[in-house]
């Protein structure tokens, strides 16, 4: 088995009191193994402090996600990505550069203006269409899809609810399961809660018939102490929650949703808030 980092024991940049005194990169990059990727943005640069993720494969890399600060020089996300391809370029050979996101929202797309026009590089749209259309799913948000990065297959699962085009993305190299802002140690901030209910069923469905290694999601806004989240919009979090999540615990996630019904209802869990909005 090739070596990983381990996710569960990994010390993130995790803002200041007092940004001015912040020393910390605008980018921590983290390699979790040969050909894996985890990026987190300076909470000092915005407080979303979001994670993004980079996958090689031997024709491809695929970026998840573009941070939530436009301007390359105060988040140089493109330059950073860039360095990474170039070092892998040199031992690997040529790779296109496809830019995806999780979904919809701001602080997941910012940075897209530093890609667009970039040589060998895509940048897709935010719509459903849009992801529907560049990943080929037919039949949206039921159909799961495998995606070839060279010799190295992901697949993406649509998973409206949090937003309408939300997808969570399957590595069957490393088995991560990235879940997007849908699941992850935080609250999970629900826009159509009927939707999903269904995604997260979906979601337990897959890591029925997957090996799932770990699941990863955007942002970190829970503390070490259960059910204890940070206060909405801080720029300093001493004792995070660490990132990966179980199967166990969307399962929790799952069964929860399922005693609540119909109802969008608030509910605090040890490692995630259920947070209906509207
Ligand atoms: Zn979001
Ligand atoms: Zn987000």
């Amino acid at each position: 088995m090739e070596e990983t980092a381990d996710l569960n024991d990994q010390n993130w940049i995790h803002g200041s009191e007092n940004c001015e005194d912040n020393m910390d990169p605008p980018i921590q990059v983290v390699q979790y193994n040969s050909h894996t990727w985890i990026l987190r943005q300076n909470k000092c640069t915005n407080y979303e402090a979001p994670f993004m993720f980079l996958f090689f494969g031997n024709d491809k890399a695929l970026l998840m996600d573009t941070g939530a600060t436009e301007e390359g020089d105060i988040f140089p996300l493109y330059e950073t990505v860039k360095e990474i391809i170039n070092n892998w370029s040199e031992k690997n050979g040529e790779v296109e550069l496809i830019v995806a996101h999780t979904h919809k929202h701001g602080d997941h797309y910012a940075g897209d203006g530093q890609f667009k026009g970039k040589p060998n590089t895509t940048v897709i749209g935010h719509e459903v269409e849009n992801v529907q259309n560049f990943f080929k799913i037919k039949n949206w948000p039921q159909e799961i899809v495998d995606y070839d990065l060279g010799n190295r297959m992901m697949k993406i699962i649509p998973i409206p609810g949090h937003q309408a085009s939300s997808i969570a993305v399957y590595d069957t190299s490393t088995k991560i399961l990235l879940t997007g802002d849908t699941f992850y140690p935080g609250r999970l901030y629900i826009k159509d809660w009927n939707a999903f209910r269904i995604s997260i069923e979906r979601l337990v469905k897959f890591t029925d018939s997957n090996e799932v290694s770990t699941l990863l999601g955007n942002h970190i806004e829970m503390t070490q102490t259960a059910g204890v989240d940070y206060p909405m919009g801080t720029i300093y979090q001493p004792k995070e929650h660490q990132l990966p999540l179980s199967i166990l615990t969307l399962k929790e996630l799952s069964s929860a949703l399922t005693n609540l019904g119909d109802t969008p209802t608030k509910e605090v869990h040890n490692s995630f808030i259920i947070f209906p909005v509207n």
